[in-house]
């Protein structure tokens, strides 16, 4: 090969493009990684936020798959261990399965587990307190332990590591063009904002999600079979107070999930609705019904779509062509290796999980050794993201006492996204009087705004609002309209 200008363009920086990008950066390869939209603009803020092995993966003896995730989980507690926080679920003995069924399967998912931190899977007799809330009695219930995860933010944090350590992170640059170089290569086009920009690199790294046979076709390629699949979730009402989650079995033999969002709020989800092509429409009328019908069912509440106080889509993109249904469709990946006249080499990634980016990052560029001539190894297991550490409670306790007039709230919030960058946050952006700036609601205020132009990417006020913080979810229609004219105004794209 020539001496190109970059080992790795990778294409797409949703969960695993980003696991990449820190996998490779680390070992010392150049890298850049562009994203058509914003970082994790698409599946990658959309998912149930759930590090998991999946228990329901266990009905269809995907156990390598639930194993290897049982692992990440236990890795990410702890490298990611400010954006993740231990969830408690309930599974209520509702007939669909049986009880001695549900005990061994969670049984089985402790087992495959190995060591780990959180507690075991227990029994719930029938008069557990939490089991009124329900609105028919039942005979029991079993609790099990996975980890909720800030998905927006791990994305994020995985490419703040990376540009750490030498990766250029291009966001809103489509990759529009891509073409062998005679001299080794790919010659690649990025279109942007700012007008178009050519980028050479040895290999190029598809992890465009739903849109990897649109990227491959860009090579000339034939498209890899995908199976598209939309997931929608829904912010309703409280049902009840308290921090546990509920596993709800379905009718249809799927799952919806209940979990605790903030103290007003629950969130709701998914469904499962087969697509022909990555579309942007949105939740259905019939997606909204089936989950708005299984709180009903659960709680014996009738809610309807006005009680609805968010709802937001997501598309899987699960490896195609083997002819399951979307339900038992598998959740492993595929990554494909094509290094044509050893000249370049071009790896196109597909299907996967939030709760298996790490891993998949790891095989990913564990693959590209061969065509890059490297024998290097990956360290993103044992390296914390940024924010992560071991200062933990005591630094938050530190700058509660240090905070002066700053809301408490606030600075819990912002700990929850930025861990042991908050100190910073705040020394750098509350101009050393204690002030926050422009409070624009839901939680929202000037010096985080400022944090997230300067630090993380964020261009347009919709990034901020609905991915560094979700704090849009609680500011009114006029609120959002106040902050986006503000932003306007800063000039910061
Ligand atoms: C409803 C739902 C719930 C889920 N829940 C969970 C869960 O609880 N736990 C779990 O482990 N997993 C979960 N998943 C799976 C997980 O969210 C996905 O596997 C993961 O987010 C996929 O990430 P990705 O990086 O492959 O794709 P994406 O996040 O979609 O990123 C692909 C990126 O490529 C970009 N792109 C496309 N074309 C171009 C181009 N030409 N140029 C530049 N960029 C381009 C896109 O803009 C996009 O940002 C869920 C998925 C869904 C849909």
């Amino acid at each position: 090969m020539a001496s190109p200008s970059h080992d790795l363009l990778i294409v797409g920086a949703g969960i695993n493009g980003a696991g990449i990008a820190r996998d490779a950066a680390l070992r010392g390869l150049s890298v850049v990684v562009c994203d058509r939209g914003d970082i994790a603009g698409a599946t990658s803020s959309a998912s149930t936020k759930l590090i998991h092995g999946g228990i329901r993966y266990l009905e269809q003896a995907a156990f390598g798959l639930v194993r290897e995730s049982l692992r990440e989980r236990e890795i990410l507690g702890r490298i990611a261990a400010h954006l993740v926080r231990p969830q408690r679920f309930i599974v209520p003995h509702t007939g669909e399965r049986p009880a001695w069924m549900l005990a061994i399967g969670l049984r089985l998912y402790d087992l495959l587990a190995g060591r780990h931190s959180l507690p075991a899977s227990q029994r719930l007799p029938p008069d557990f307190p939490l089991l009124r809330q329900l609105g028919r009695p039942v005979s029991g219930a079993h609790a099990y332990f996975d980890l909720w995860v800030d998905d927006a933010r791990l994305t994020l944090t995985n490419l703040m590591d990376a540009r750490t350590h030498g990766a250029e992170v291009l966001p809103r640059h489509a990759l529009v063009t891509a073409s062998p170089d005679p001299a080794g290569g790919w010659r690649c086009t990025l279109a942007g904002r700012a007008g178009r920009r050519d980028i050479h690199a040895r290999c190029v790294v598809n992890v465009a999600g739903p849109w990897v046979a649109e990227v491959e076709r860009l090579r000339g390629a034939p498209p890899p079979p995908v199976r598209l699949v939309q997931g929608t979730h829904i912010l309703l009402p409280r049902m009840h107070a308290g921090d546990d989650a509920w596993l709800l079995q379905q009718p249809d033999r799927r799952v919806v999930f209940v979990i605790p969002w903030d103290t007003h709020s629950h969130l709701v989800g998914t469904t499962e609705t087969a697509l022909d092509s990555p579309s942007a429409s949105g939740a259905t009328a019939a997606e909204l019904e089936y989950l708005l019908s299984a709180i009903q069912r659960a709680f014996g509440r009738r809610l309807h779509t006005d009680d609805i106080q968010w709802a937001f889509s997501g598309m899987r993109p699960l490896i195609g062509g083997d002819g399951r249904d979307a339900r038992t469709a598998s959740r492993e990946y595929r990554l494909s290796l094509d290094t044509p006249d050893g000249q370049r080499a071009w790896l196109t990634v597909q299907g996967g999980k939030l709760t298996t980016y790490r891993r998949l990052a790891e095989t990913a560029v564990d693959l590209l050794n061969g065509p890059l001539g490297h024998a290097t190894r990956s360290s993103t297991a044992d390296r914390d993201l940024p924010g992560s550490g071991s200062a933990g409670s005591a630094a938050l306790a530190t700058l509660h006492r240090e905070a002066g007039i700053l809301p408490t709230d606030w600075i819990d919030a912002l700990w929850r996204r930025h861990g042991t960058l908050t100190a910073r946050l705040i020394g750098e952006y509350t101009r050393g009087t204690g002030d926050p700036g422009r409070d624009f609601g839901g939680g929202l205020f000037e010096a985080e705004a400022r944090w997230c132009a300067a630090h993380e990417w964020a261009t347009d006020a919709e990034d901020v609002m609905w991915r560094r913080t979700r704090c849009g979810v609680r500011m009114s229609p006029v609120q959002r309209a106040a902050f986006s004219s503000w932003w306007r105004a800063q000039s910061f794209a």
